[in-house]
């Protein structure tokens, strides 16, 4: 088995040296072959060179990819994946608030037979002004999606590597990466991890980590309608359409039979009504153009037999 741990980050220079330690003390001597994927999210401090460093010690061991900018946790994580080449990827912090240690329980519960393993901060070190919208968030997440693990944003995970490399990361996906493998059908489970205060540099995620709430609807309004666009707007706008019309449609039949017609509140409504319901169905219309010009989706295949 070789193991790939991949660790996105972001001015995190006083850690580095640390972490690499910590990492080869946990997994050396379980004579397991391993690589650390440095993915550096466009730091703007030494980080890079204590990579080349640390590359420099072990060559074999170290690789690093460095964004020209800052594009985020998700996409740092997605980049150190696809170039990962072990059977299995784990995922970890920078910071040294994971603690490496904890990689053998994980793998452990990998060879379960679970898919993805999820770490579970459940004697969290961090602040409460992250740890109550934390509890907030994975209850919500926790009922919406269905997953029943604790932690859903934990970065310290481990994945088979073919789940973990098709799993689509960007934007700010990497708070709902358990969910996104569940409704691909893959087998997520949780262990409880070790957590450490932050010991050196500050936390990258300010006000984002609430906002973040949003991508769960975006989530689920993808999962449901990212392919078929027009029937979540077209039966909006029916249903508009079809109440405008029918109300209005009373109004004119009264209006040919008396020959009078009173602007009331309701014909107004229906009006708009009416006109909402066109404008909700185009917007499907344009939707469906949107999606059938983008690559085919891809499907996530457990097992093939050629
Ligand atoms: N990180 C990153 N890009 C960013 C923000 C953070 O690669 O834009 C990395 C960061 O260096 C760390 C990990 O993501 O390794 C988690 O970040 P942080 O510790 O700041 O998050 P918190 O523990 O506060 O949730
Ligand atoms: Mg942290």
């Amino acid at each position: 088995m070789k193991l790939s741990i991949v660790v996105p980050l972001f001015n995190e220079e006083d850690s580095l040296r640390d972490l690499t330690k910590a990492i080869d003390i946990a997994i050396a001597p379980r004579k397991h072959e391993y690589e650390i994927v440095f993915v550096d999210d466009g730091s703007t401090d030494h980080s890079p060179d204590i990579c080349k460093e640390l590359h420099g010690q072990y060559p074999q061991k170290i690789k690093m990819y460095r964004f020209s900018r800052n594009y985020g946790k998700s996409a740092a994580l997605s980049l150190g994946i696809e170039k990962a080449s072990g059977d299995t990827i784990i995922t970890m912090d920078a910071d040294l608030q994971d603690d490496p240690s904890a990689i053998p329980s994980m793998l452990e519960k990998l060879n379960e037979g679970y898919d993805v393993v999820s770490g579970w901060k459940k004697r969290r070190k961090d602040p409460i002004t992250k740890t109550f919208p934390s509890l907030l968030y994975n209850g919500l997440t926790r009922l919406v999606s269905g997953v029943k693990i604790h932690d859903f944003n934990c970065g310290f995970k481990a994945y088979r590597a073919p789940v973990a490399k098709t799993l689509e990361i960007y934007g700010e996906r990497h708070r709902y990466l358990p969910v996104l493998a569940h409704w691909d059908g893959y087998r997520v489970a949780e262990v409880v991890v070790p957590h450490h205060p932050r010991k050196y540099g500050k936390s990258k995620f300010g006000i984002s980590r609430a906002t973040g709430m949003f991508d769960l609807l975006t989530l689920l309004f993808l999962r449901k309608y990212m392919r078929k666009p027009l029937h979540f707007f077209g039966l909006l706008g029916l249903i508009l359409f079809l109440a405008g019309s029918t109300v209005l449609g009373y109004f004119g039949i009264q209006w040919l039979i008396t020959g009078e017609m009173h602007v009331r509140p309701l014909v107004l409504l229906s009006v708009g009504a009416i006109i909402m319901g066109i404008q909700f169905v185009s917007i499907g219309l344009i939707g469906e153009m949107i999606t059938h010009s983008v690559p085919k989706h891809r499907y996530s295949v457990r097992e093939s037999i050629e």
